[in-house]
């Protein structure tokens, strides 16, 4: 099968990332900034790179946009210039569009505009450094939903030499110990005997709050 080709709109610190992250992931990509100096500088990490204003329809077509698998647009500041480009690419019958949006707002009208996936990388990572802040042991957060989540928790000191039917976190906190990291190894599917180490690493399903509450009992 053919390897995904992706296009990345705005070379701004998120779109150049994901562009130099995809490219060293070994895909190709195109990467296209209004600004000269931004492909200048990404030039040497991506496949191709164009400047070019993506708000113009003729442009897009003339590079072909629509033959790329997955389009991202990561135009932040420039909301008109967001939607605008947006608005095209879903003309153009672009098959994946995943589109950065700066506030709720903005996020809404893209999604309203057929955007596939609408991402707020700085919303989430404010969530991710608020939990951490609660409590240490948090390592990661990820949003499934508005309700639910998935923590990333380094096991406390009062889970160590425990099994989950001893911790019972499920009756405690309504929350589900989905996996068990032990160093490289990844426990998927941990069984109630199951130990705990020190050093290990939970990963937890829950309800947001049911997760607040555990991250607070153990900060
Ligand atoms: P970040 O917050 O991720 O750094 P920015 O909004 O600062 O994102 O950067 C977005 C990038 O999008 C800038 O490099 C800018 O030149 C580019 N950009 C803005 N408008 C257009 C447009 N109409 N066509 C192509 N690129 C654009």
């Amino acid at each position: 099968m053919a390897k995904k080709q992706f296009a990345v709109i705005g070379m701004g610190r998120f779109g150049s990332s994901v562009a130099d992250a995809l490219s060293k992931l070994g895909f190709e990509v195109l990467a296209i900034d209004a600004s000269e100096q931004k492909i200048q500088e990404i030039a040497g990490s991506v496949t191709h790179a164009v400047s070019a204003d993506t708000t113009d329809e003729e442009t897009l077509r003339a590079l072909g946009i629509r033959n790329f698998d997955v389009v991202v647009v990561a135009i932040g500041a420039d909301i008109q210039a967001s939607i605008l480009t947006t608005l095209i690419l879903k003309d153009l019958g672009v098959p994946r569009l995943i589109v950065k949006a700066q506030n709720e707002l903005h996020g809404k009208v893209l999604s309203k505009i057929g955007a596939d996936k609408v991402v707020f990388p700085e919303r989430d990572m404010g969530l991710r450094v608020a939990h951490h802040l609660i409590s240490p042991n948090i390592l990661d957060y990820i949003e499934l939903s508005d309700d639910y989540s998935i923590v990333e928790m380094k096991a406390p000191t009062q889970f160590i030499g425990k099994n989950l039917k001893q911790l019972d976190v499920r009756a405690k906190f309504k929350c589900n110990v989905m996996a068990i990291k032990t160093g490289v190894k990844m426990n998927i599917s941990p069984y109630a005997e199951d130990i705990i180490h020190e050093g290990d690493v939970l990963v937890i399903v829950g309800k947001n709050n049911d997760l607040t509450n555990l991250e607070i009992a153990y900060a």
